[in-house]
């Protein structure tokens, strides 16, 4: 494996996967550039090395070519971020690609139309009917995997070498994040991002400074639990918040009212917390919390415990008694994890819990702590209060991230490494 810092880029063409899936409004404004900032060092790093860029990425999830989902709605903001004017080829395999690629001249940037605009790039059929056949079903699946190998190596053409740079599809065996890496034996390499959250979950999970408390929130237990038990390894720590807590609360006899809640995991939350026990892990999801008399943020509220929840009335989010259980907490920690909103955070009336947590996390940051944090929710939370650069690290990945963090090898990972 090469890296970047490392590889002489002199006189060649690297094809980069990133991650320029940008939200973009009905204007085709991109609303948040976070993800083409974090690629900036990367492509930047192979211009001034003398090589050339085909950028490629997706964005949305289009069934087949859509004007709404082009790239060429962002070749302004990489053109200004990179300082330098952008080429577009408007079909990712089309000969105007092919040219476009060959012709690079050191210092040249092409940016090729997104990925899945072709199904080969998931390498998943497209537009079978519901009620297909097995037998449809399989030779449709194969037809496909056919059709993915041409498609990768025709992307694979374009270039001498290639980066990848997309930790957010690292989970994902795709043409562009894992399969087109066999192209380049000697030639493939990470990019920054992933350097970077590699480097920051590795730590993490392999040598965190103690004391380490990882908060886990979000709506369903049945997805996080993976992770939840095998964070019990490192943490000393463990808070679960948001709607996962009132599985967890009703699995120990607590009255949770409407409160969102995975009656077939009760079983499996009081095994959980029997294991947390065993490893020492001091595991806290009671307290105090904030009830509505209905899900909408108009609601009326009050507060209680999560034992104790009144009939009709459901947990929305953290309360402050709670939220101050927590700060102690990790005022004491050396490490910490995000991952998860404590509340139902897109209603303003319940983000309280998940700001304060980005808050005592920039906080805690200052003092010499490290704070990583993933996930869709928490990461803007972080955004939203303007602490994305006063954490120590900002995942760009939130599935990958907890994949990773579950011990998946990951797909993208692994073919640049192997
Ligand atoms: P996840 O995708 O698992 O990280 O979960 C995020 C979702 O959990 C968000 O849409 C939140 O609104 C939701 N959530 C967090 N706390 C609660 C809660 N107390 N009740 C219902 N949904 C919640």
């Amino acid at each position: 494996m090469q890296k970047i810092d490392s590889y002489d880029f002199s006189g060649k063409r690297a094809i980069v996967r990133v991650d320029f899936n940008v939200p973009l409004n009905e204007n085709f404004q991109i609303t948040d550039d976070t993800r083409i900032r974090a690629a900036v060092p990367t492509l930047k790093k192979v211009l001034e090395k003398g090589g050339s860029l085909i950028i490629m990425s997706h964005l949305g999830r289009p069934k087949g070519p859509t004007d709404k989902y082009s790239l060429k709605y962002i070749i302004g903001a990489i053109e200004e971020k990179l300082g330098t004017t952008v080429k577009f080829a408007p079909d990712c395999m089309g000969n105007e690609a092919a040219e476009l690629s060959q012709n690079l001249r050191p210092g040249e940037v092409l940016l090729l139309e997104n990925l899945r605009f072709y199904a080969e790039e998931e390498g998943k059929p497209r537009g079978l009917a519901e009620d297909a056949s097995d037998d449809v079903k399989k030779a449709a699946k194969a037809e496909i995997k056919e059709k993915q190998k041409e498609f990768t190596k025709r992307l694979a053409s374009y270039a001498d070498c290639y980066i990848n740079d997309a930790f957010g599809t690292a989970h994902r065996a795709h043409a562009s994040t894992a399969l087109i890496a066999k192209y380049f034996p000697q030639d493939k390499m990470f990019g920054y991002v992933m350097e970077g959250e590699i480097k920051a979950i590795d730590k993490v999970l392999h040598s965190p400074d103690k004391p380490v408390t990882a908060i886990i929130g979000g709506a369903k237990v049945s997805s996080k639990i993976t992770i939840i038990e095998k964070l019990f390894d490192v943490a000393d720590n463990m808070i679960i918040c948001g709607g996962m807590a009132f599985t967890f609360a009703k699995a120990k006899g607590g009255k949770i009212g409407l409160s969102l809640c995975e009656d077939d995991q009760l079983e499996l939350a009081l095994t959980t917390l029997e294991k947390a026990k065993a490893k020492g892990v001091n595991i806290i999801f009671d307290g105090e919390v904030v009830v509505a008399d209905k899900f909408s943020n108009e609601a009326n509220k009050q507060t209680c415990d999560i034992y104790n929840i009144p009939d009709g009335w459901m947990g929305m989010d953290a309360a402050p008694s709670t939220l101050k259980l927590w700060e102690n907490i990790l005022n004491s920690s050396k490490t910490i994890l995000w991952n998860g909103p404590a509340g139902v955070f897109e209603m303003p009336e319940f983000a309280h819990g998940t700001l304060r947590i980005a808050e005592i996390l920039a906080q805690v940051t200052a003092k010499g702590a490290f704070t990583l944090v993933g996930g869709g929710d928490s990461v803007a939370a972080v955004t939203q209060m303007g602490y994305a650069d006063k954490v120590s690290y900002v995942s760009t990945g939130g599935g990958a991230m907890l994949e990773y963090l579950e011990g998946i090898e990951l797909p993208g990972i692994k073919a640049v490494k192997e």
